[in-house]
């Protein structure tokens, strides 16, 4: 399976111009690690929902966000397939 995140850089993180805060970025790490330590969601530290990291809100975004990559890999691959038919 392809990394989808390769090439694309850190989500989250600020691309280009500003200087990234490197303390903020860390104190967002710890954040994360410690919700996920505790069984918490990793974004907002609610409650997950069963066998997920993340709470209801951020595992439907984070769903959403997988179905509109996928999405958009499928129809690049259609326009594709199409180029080579002509
Ligand atoms: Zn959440």
């Amino acid at each position: 399976m392809v990394c989808s995140w390769v090439g694309r850089g850190l989500p989250g993180l600020g691309l280009g111009g500003a200087v990234t805060d490197e303390k903020e970025v860390s104190r967002q790490l710890q954040w994360q690690r410690r919700n996920e330590a505790m069984g918490l969601c990793v974004i907002c530290g609610k409650e997950p929902i069963h066998r997920a990291k993340r709470c209801e809100v951020h595992w439907e975004k984070n769903r959403e966000a997988a179905r509109l990559r996928y999405e958009k890999r499928v129809s690049e691959r259609k326009l594709a397939q199409e180029e080579n038919q002509q």
